[in-house]
């Protein structure tokens, strides 16, 4: 072997050790209603982010193919260069009547959004203010940036002021998920775009799990908060997630959106997205405004699993969104609850540190609309043959 995997060998059976070794599944086949085929047996995937089902809609499957028809597959170049396309174009015009801003710009992924985002408006004058449980993505981002970064207590506008406080000669920022990825409770909104606004800071909120799937409409938490494009000047959300297709998008005013196609770095130095994922994705934004009985339902199922988890006894968190984790504290429990639901036929993964914080190990629980009531009630009886014990009681 040589030096230098031997060093990495090492580090990885350390990782073993502490059970927060990492491996991926092979799914060899998708079937209808969030069944998935894994080493030749069909499980029930709860632990998808396709909120809204859509990942596997024909409708949407019919738009890509008719978008590699006209288009090919390829972007070809950089949005700057010669890859940004109709289809593109007018993918962005829907996102800005959608979300209701001035304008908006595609990114291949939300991790570039993000980093994209902070390169081009943060630098070595400016502060950054995070919540401590936003999306790796957005911590990455800050510290590249080169800006002071703060954490704030999660969900605690008061800490956010606090921190905003130690000041600046430059911007300040206040960042946040609208609905945090891991524990599924909604940012308060509100209350930070007060605090923001009082120290003439952006606040930027990154709503990859809002977007589609919160408020009535769908449009994500800040139409459910009230909160317009001079409240939070930038908006993140992708495409990936409820939407069911792939990338992500920045919404905001003219010259928001002008300064990151000058400088974001991660929209300039890279290849645009194929142009029939534009087309599929302006057919399922389409279906994901109009279709309201996914958000009905998701409603229904969430209440559903909330009062059969509740009813014995697991810790779960305070969120109304299809993220429901429960939690169990370390790693061991949470892989070995995960295993338990894996042999009954349900994926559920274990999420560890460092995805979140010592000690609050999990398992993530999210919910579709392509689930039916009785996959809920069946994934609660499983729950209930076994035996999982909450943080609190581990002794
Ligand atoms: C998933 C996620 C991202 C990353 O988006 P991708 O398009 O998967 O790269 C960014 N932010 C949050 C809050 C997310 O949950």
């Amino acid at each position: 072997m040589r030096a230098s995997d031997a060093g990495l060998t090492t580090e990885l059976a350390d990782l073993e050790a502490r059970q927060l070794y990492r491996s991926r599944r092979v799914v060899s086949r998708r079937e209808a209603g969030a069944r998935v085929e894994l080493d030749g047996r069909t499980l029930l995937n709860f632990c998808s982010n396709d909120y809204l089902g859509l990942a596997g809609d024909q409708r949407i499957g019919e738009a890509m193919k008719a978008g590699v028809d006209r288009w090919g597959t390829g972007a070809t170049a950089a949005h700057l260069v010669t890859g940004h396309t109709a289809a593109h174009h007018a993918l962005e015009e829907d996102l800005a009547r959608v979300t209701g801003r001035d304008r908006a710009l595609l990114f291949s992924t939300g991790y570039m959004a993000n980093l994209g985002v902070f390169a081009a408006l943060a630098g070595r004058r400016d502060l950054i203010v995070e919540d401590r449980l936003n999306h790796a993505s957005l911590l990455d981002a800050a510290r590249l940036s080169g800006a002071r970064v703060r954490r704030f207590r999660h969900a605690d506008p008061a800490a956010a002021d606090a921190r905003l406080s130690t000041g600046t000669h430059g911007r300040s920022f206040v960042v946040t998920d609208g609905v945090f990825s891991m524990d599924g409770d909604v940012a308060p909104l509100g209350e930070l775009s007060t605090v923001s606004s009082r120290h003439g800071a952006w606040l930027v909120v990154d709503d990859a799990h809002g977007f589609g799937v919160i408020g009535s409409d769908g449009t994500g938490s800040l139409s459910q908060a009230g909160l317009s494009q001079s409240d939070v000047p930038v908006l993140i959300a992708t495409l990936g997630k409820a939407i069911g297709t792939f990338g992500a998008f920045v919404a905001g005013s003219e010259a928001v959106i002008e300064t990151l196609i000058q400088r974001a770095r991660t929209y300039i130095y890279t290849t645009a997205p194929p142009p029939a994922v534009a087309e599929a994705t302006r057919r399922a934004l389409g279906i994901a405004f109009a279709e309201t009985w996914r958000r009905d339902r998701l409603v229904t199922l969430i209440k559903r699993l909330r009062r059969g988890a509740e009813r014995l006894g697991l810790a779960m968190t305070d969120s109304r969104s299809p993220i429901q984790p429960i939690l169990l504290g370390e790693p061991g429990p949470a892989l070995r609850a995960s295993e338990a639901l894996f042999e009954k036929g349900f994926w559920v993964t274990a999420i560890r540190p460092p995805t979140v914080p010592e000690g609050s190990a999990r398992l993530r629980i999210t919910l579709s609309a392509a689930h039916e009531e009785h996959d809920v009630d069946r994934l609660v009886d499983a729950l209930a043959d076994m035996d999982v014990t909450g943080p609190q009681s581990d002794g």
